[in-house]
């Protein structure tokens, strides 16, 4: 697997992570009611499968996928845009 498509992965999970906490929301919101411990329950269950994001790294330099800069951004960086790597190409060696 290459660095790419291993954080391309996480983006997805991420994604389906975000669509599960928006229905669960809505879901508590029409049954109980306004509620913001169901809030703060999906907030902080996204953070904690988003701790992994860190894991992505570029083989070559260490830059992670997910940072343009100082900005993070969603989904990962086909090229490496500190060192310019190909990460469509390089190999995971994981986090
Ligand atoms: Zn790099």
């Amino acid at each position: 697997m290459t660095a790419y498509r291993a954080a391309r992965r996480h983006a997805l999970k991420m994604l389906a992570g975000v669509v599960i906490g928006v229905v669960f929301i809505i879901a508590v919101d029409a049954w109980i009611g306004h509620s913001s411990i169901a809030f703060a329950i999906v907030i902080f269950g996204l953070f904690m499968a988003n701790i992994g994001i860190l894991g992505f790294n570029c083989p070559n330099c260490g830059s992670n996928l997910f940072f343009r800069g100082p900005l993070m951004l969603p989904w990962p960086n086909k090229t490496c845009s500190r060192c310019g790597t190909d990460l469509t190409k390089e190999a995971w060696r994981g986090g």
